[in-house]
């Protein structure tokens, strides 16, 4: 592509950039992108294969290293975030763990706000202690706690906003300030606010992660993870990390992901004004103890929550009368919502985080996190807003009506 073209891309609108930035057409001139599904690429001649291994020439060598899908998906998940490189992975938890592993040493510390996805959780609690990597979390919405733990020196801190599953806002600026005071890299798990509705690396961070298996595909088919940050760190941290202990994406699963792109911004919005329709109805119904969504006036940090995302998200937490038998009655007498532990789908899911994505955590981890035994993860599809909120109506119904 010409640089003149990318630059006139680059001042177009993200709707506009997702169908047209980082072609990289063949000579067919194919209208969708081209998929490469092989595993290795043919030299000419011994001289160029001894050149690609010295560095000295631009050469496929082997698609664990490189794959042209893959690298058109990296380019083009880069051009949208404004980053200077990405490299993707197999799945989400292989963006968390390789940004994690391949920046810390024995001897490194990490602060982590405590509300995180579960496997990001236990490589925290878990994983990483025992490599001699200190470990400390704390809760993300107190910035008094930021203040303390970040007032001695830290390689890496990690978040996530909105949180999972209770759709914490954290303050990404002001955590971004003192862990670069601590002396850290900030890394920001961005899957639940989307590349659409927040843009981290404008508010301070230095690495964002995705798990493209949510939005970024969004239609429940493939997994996928992606990591952000600037091209030193990608290329001199990062990939010889993911390179050697081999964390890669599949071409064909890449592709399918360059096809999610290309309705991303269509979907995420869609998707964010159900949830504000949707949560706005559920807070009226007698059945509903409690609705969180970062989108409403009533959420408690919706100040932060205006200020650095450009929607409330699809996602929405919500609590129903009669603890578990409560959770487990509207859930059981949903006809159109799903039972599932994905989210950011195209088709809306449920699931009852006490019991499933956050059962491993202790009765007082769930406690300090908010999560009861009533409490429900509402992932918003693209189905009519009133045809779920006619699900969800009688979901609360039967949470009012068990018998305890
Ligand atoms: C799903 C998810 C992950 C992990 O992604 P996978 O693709 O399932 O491995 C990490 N962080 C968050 C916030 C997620 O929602």
């Amino acid at each position: 592509m010409p640089s003149s073209h990318a630059s006139f891309l680059s001042s177009c609108n993200v709707a506009t950039r997702l169908l047209h930035e980082a072609r990289n057409r063949t000579e067919h001139g194919e209208t969708s992108d081209a998929i490469f599904p092989t595993s290795g690429f043919v030299y000419d001649s011994a001289e160029q294969a001894e050149a690609t291994f010295e560095g000295k020439v631009d050469h496929l060598q082997y698609s664990r290293y490189g794959n042209p899908t893959v690298d058109t998906l990296q380019e083009r998940l880069a051009l949208l975030e404004g980053a200077e490189a990405c490299q993707t992975t197999a799945t989400g938890m292989g963006a968390v763990s390789c940004a994690l592993l391949a920046h810390l040493r024995a001897g490194d510390r990490v602060v982590a706000s405590s509300a995180l996805f579960g496997s990001t959780h236990w490589l925290l609690t878990s994983l990483l202690p025992g490599y001699g990597i200190e470990t400390e979390m704390l809760d993300g919405t107190d910035p008094a706690a930021w203040e303390k733990a970040l007032s001695r020196p830290a390689q890496a801190v990690l978040i996530e906003t909105p949180s999972n599953p209770m759709l914490d806002v954290l303050d990404i600026r002001h955590i971004a300030d003192l862990a670069h005071k601590a002396g850290a890299i900030f890394m920001v798990d961005n899957v639940f606010a989307t590349p659409i509705a927040q843009r981290p690396l404008e508010l301070g961070a230095d690495v964002i992660i995705y798990s493209c298996t949510k939005h970024i595909d969004g239609q429940g088919r493939v997994m996928g993870g992606a990591i952000l940050g600037t091209k030193e760190w990608i290329t001199e941290t990062l990939q010889p990390f993911v390179r050697n202990t081999g964390n890669t994406l599949s071409p064909f699963d890449a592709w399918v992901l360059l096809k999610g792109l290309e309705t991303l911004k269509l979907r995420v919005e869609a998707m964010a004004h159900n949830a504000a329709l949707i949560a706005d109805a559920l807070s009226s119904f007698p059945g509903v103890t409690r609705v969180l969504y970062p989108g409403r006036d009533d959420h408690p940090h919706t100040a932060i929550a205006r200020a650095q995302m450009s929607n409330g998200g699809s996602l929405i937490a919500f609590e129903v009368a009669n603890g578990k038998q409560g959770a487990f009655a509207c859930l059981n007498a949903l006809r159109l919502v799903s039972l599932s532990n994905n989210l950011g789908d195209a088709r809306s899911i449920a699931t009852h985080p006490a019991t499933t994505t956050h059962k491993k955590l202790s009765q007082e981890d769930r406690n300090n996190l908010g999560i009861t035994d009533g409490s429900i993860r509402l992932s918003v599809g693209l189905e009519d807003a009133q045809d779920l909120i006619n699900d969800l109506k009688q979901g609360a119904e039967a949470a009012r009506n068990v018998s305890l």
